[in-house]
């Protein structure tokens, strides 16, 4: 859909992004470009990012509840969800694979200097950031094997719907209430489902009217951003191998998606990426697959065509447990960690735990910025990685981990996309998308 001036959103937003990029740099240049860029152009981002937060658990509630209530019969519910999930496990088992396999080939960990490594060291090993991340990791390591279960199950609704890192538990109760409003008698079942339609509804205009700001806040978002890994950038040279390793694997799996779109729906993948670019360069701009959600689910359902009973579950429960992206990101990571700390680890089985654990850790891996880092440190401990090691070995990746987070999350919530369309179409709910009266622009 064009605007007045006959530019598509996306356009609109990688505008906003390129004048984000050029404006970090020249910010850069003046003595106190940090503190004004933290003053008056990073708070814009971050209201930005705080409103799509905002919407997130209503969204999932209103349009999960509806989604699932409206289905005809439950048995229905088992075969997407069954679909859904067997997808999203083989979507990351590839992605894993594709990442084993660009860091075996390129090697990116062999070169790196014993200097390098030591420079990296003493900037970073002693960095707050990186201690804070071994410490969640640990924590989450001493918990019973089955609390993942438990975790998903809340105690009180409204508690779980104040925190947004509680979203398995808002979806978990969504279903369970939009199964039962299935079994209840159909007259006493509507009032309630009229209620969470028109919430559905509404909170999808909301998404309109937030993106219509996009292309401003992700100019606030990329600008901070570019401000704030300055410094590091000397470092960032000796990294490069190793980020072209990550981001060759991200490009491989786009391309895997295309083809997925292509064989089991039909559909043009280029057109496919098209319909879903905003969400993506959201993505990147945000580092967040959670936060992107609102705009995923609405370029899903209206501009792909997805049916609401699909992507109500699908993309809600492929942003918290679905990363493919941040799978990839992992095994090339702690390969190359291995290469350049512990060569002697590098054994075909260690290899094989690494597809396992790195599976395991993007399923627990919150949908938030540079959580994959957190999870990492639970990939290398499987492998029996020295823990004196760790802070080096975070140290070794830091420096350039905020745009290959970036990259990652593009990869995260263009994966759910693709599993919640093939889905769609396998299941008949593929529809010709319509896009509202107004939507892009007003
Ligand atoms: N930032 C990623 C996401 O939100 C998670 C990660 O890989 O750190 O999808």
């Amino acid at each position: 859909m064009k605007n007045k001036k006959g530019m598509a959103l996306h356009w609109r937003i990688l505008l906003g992004m390129l004048a984000g990029f050029v404006a970090g740099f020249v910010l850069l240049q003046f003595d106190h470009g940090k503190e004004w860029t933290y003053d008056w152009i990073a708070p814009w981002g971050k209201i930005f990012v705080n409103l799509l937060k905002l919407i997130a658990i209503p969204l999932i509630l209103a349009s999960l509840v509806k989604g699932v209530s409206d289905l005809k019969d439950i048995a229905k519910f088992k075969t997407i969800g069954l679909r859904t999930i067997g997808l999203y496990i083989l979507t990351t088992v590839l992605a894993i694979s594709i990442g084993l396999i660009t860091v075996n080939v390129l090697k990116p960990g062999v070169g790196v200097s014993k200097e390098t490594v030591d420079k990296l060291e003493q900037t970073y090993a002693g960095n707050q950031k990186i201690a804070h991340k071994i410490n969640v990791a640990k924590q989450q390591k001493k918990q019973p094997k089955l609390q993942f279960l438990v975790d998903i199950v809340p105690d009180n609704i409204f508690k779980a719907m104040s925190n947004n890192s509680n979203m398995l538990q808002v979806i978990f109760f969504a279903i369970f209430l939009g199964i039962t409003l299935i079994l209840i008698p159909e007259h006493k079942a509507a009032p309630l489902k009229d209620v969470f339609d028109s919430l559905n509804e509404a909170i999808l205009k909301m998404v309109d009217l937030i993106m219509l700001t996009a292309p401003y806040a992700v100019f606030a978002l990329i600008t901070n951003v570019i401000v704030g890994t300055a410094g590091d950038w000397d470092l960032l040279s000796s990294l490069l191998r190793y980020a072209f390793a990550v981001v060759l694997g991200l490009s491989i799996m786009l391309v895997v998606y295309m083809l997925m779109v292509k064989l089991f729906t039909g559909k043009n993948p280029f057109w496919f990426m098209k319909q879903l670019a905003p969400a993506q360069l959201l993505a990147f701009s945000s580092s967040s697959s959670a936060a992107t959600l609102p705009v995923t689910m609405e370029r899903v359902e209206e501009h792909i065509g997805v049916d609401q009973e699909i992507s109500s579950f699908v993309l809600p429960v492929g942003a918290t447990v679905n990363m493919d992206g941040t799978s990839l990101y992992q095994a090339v990571a702690a390969v190359f960690i291995l290469q350049v700390l512990w060569p002697e680890g590098l054994s075909f089985s260690n290899q094989l735990t690494i597809i396992l654990t790195a599976l395991l850790a993007s399923i627990g891996a919150a949908a938030v910025p540079g959580a994959g880092m957190i999870m990492l440190v639970i990939v290398l401990e499987a492998l029996g990685f020295p823990s004196e090691k760790l802070p080096i070995a975070l140290a070794l990746i830091f420096a350039i981990d905020r745009p290959l987070d970036m990259m990652r999350t593009v990869i995260n919530v263009t994966g759910d996309a693709t599993v919640s369309t093939i889905v769609a179409n396998s299941v008949g709910k593929l529809h010709t998308p319509k896009p509202k009266e107004w939507d892009d622009n007003l």
